[in-house]
């Protein structure tokens, strides 16, 4: 789950990481009352969107007076945003963060991350923050610093000083960036995060560190065990058809091509994938039916599938183990006549009662091209959206 900057600088203050006043608004009066009550003469009005390069899109604005504040926050909120990190879609702002404006004597990188290479949560951290990080470790890896935690012994205090030494700050500045780092590591194992990125860590006019951007990542499967950051969630940011999908309990996520997949199980799904796409094919989606799929899911997901107007062809591929046949494909031909299903749908059905089910999809008298195998299924779907995307 993404968090805003807003709630990720909330969760940095309870842990006594420093960050710049503010706090968040949903209208133009909010704003200015926001930056009223902080008082000053310079704030930053910010778009909260579940992006960062934020700064490039106009959505990060320096002003320097409460009518600046009331004109950019009223601007900015209802409006959409895309950075190259929205993947193509645009994000609403419903809400900018208002915050003091902050010198800037120097933008520094620190991220903290789970990190499945190495098996471990580990620290990047760069005197060469602002930018992108994926530039400068191409440019000039030589300035990032990489610290893995070690899963037993956790991240000590001297472990954050070589980093900060390594970065080029002074011994003030090493003591705060410990600070940060062994806070930063508290929160990340006491809330499940998978990632927490401060790009950038500032050092302000003062020489003290402050984060003034925050990215903040949770652990899915832990969030029931964090009721307070469960009511963080901001579907409004995410994609429609994959909040749809979780209200279904339903795995999925969308993707570039034009077949849409349904299959159970996480494995199966990613090798009927992999076979689409060695046939030529590009997958629309990944869907993971589950274990128990029943009519109602496999209605569902031939909704999600089909809300997408890419798709040219379905393959639906299902093991039939712990659910039968018969009854997925009563569930097919159920969801096809009630979807009104108008592309061609490919089935493979395999396991338990399969000859049953093969049979009951023949005589349904729908356009269902059944398939022999994994391959042959892929083969055809991939032909029959050739075929829809030609004519
Ligand atoms: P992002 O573009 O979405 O990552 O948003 P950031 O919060 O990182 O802001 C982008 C850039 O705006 C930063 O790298 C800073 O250079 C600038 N910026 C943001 N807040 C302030 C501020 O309070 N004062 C000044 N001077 N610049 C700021
Ligand atoms: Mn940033």
């Amino acid at each position: 789950m993404n968090f805003h900057e807003y709630q990720a600088k909330r969760l940095f203050e309870a842990y006594r990481i420093p960050v710049p006043a503010g706090d968040v608004a949903t209208t133009a009066d909010e704003a200015v009352a926001v930056a009223e009550k902080m008082g000053g003469e310079r704030w930053v009005i910010k778009a909260q969107v579940h992006a960062g390069g934020r700064g490039k899109a106009g959505g990060v604005k320096l002003v320097s007076s409460l009518e600046e504040v009331r004109e950019v926050a009223g601007n900015m909120l209802g409006m959409s945003i895309e950075t190259y990190q929205t993947g193509g879609r645009a994000l609403p702002v419903n809400e900018v963060l208002v915050a003091e404006a902050t010198d800037i004597a120097s933008e520094l990188y620190l991220s903290m991350l789970v990190d499945r290479a190495n098996r471990c949560i580990s620290v990047i951290a760069s005197a060469e923050g602002g930018v992108e990080i994926e530039e400068v470790a191409r440019t000039a890896p030589e300035k990032i610093h990489t610290l893995h935690v070690d899963n037993t012994e956790q991240l000590q205090p001297y472990q954050c000083r070589q980093i900060g030494f390594a970065m080029g700050l002074d011994g003030k500045q090493v003591r705060e960036l410990t600070h940060i780092l062994l806070q930063l590591y508290q929160l990340f194992m006491e809330k499940d995060l998978s990632l927490v990125e401060i790009n950038p860590l500032i050092i302000n006019g003062e020489g003290h560190l402050q984060a003034l951007d925050a990215k903040i990542n949770a652990d899915d499967n832990a969030l029931f065990r964090h009721k307070d950051l469960a009511t963080m969630r901001d579907t409004r940011q995410e994609d429609p058809v994959e909040v749809a999908a979780s209200e279904h309990d339903l795995n999925y996520v969308t993707l570039e091509g034009n077949i849409g997949c349904m299959v159970n199980g996480a494995g199966l799904a990613m090798a009927t994938m992999d076979v689409i796409q060695l046939n030529g094919g590009k997958p629309a989606n990944f869907l993971d039916v589950g274990g128990g799929a029943t009519a109602e899911r496999v209605t569902e997901a031939f909704k999600l599938i089909l809300s997408s107007d890419r798709v040219e062809a379905i393959l639906v591929n299902i093991f039939g183990g712990i659910v039968r046949c018969d009854l997925i494909a009563e569930g097919i031909i159920q969801a096809v006549k009630q979807v009104n299903v108008g592309v061609p749908v490919v089935v493979r059905l395999e396991g338990t009662n399969v000859e049953q089910g093969k049979q009951m999809l023949a005589e349904s008298g729908l356009a269902i091209i059944p398939a022999d195998n994994l391959n042959d299924a892929a083969q055809k779907a991939v032909a029959a959206a050739k075929e829809g995307a030609g004519a």
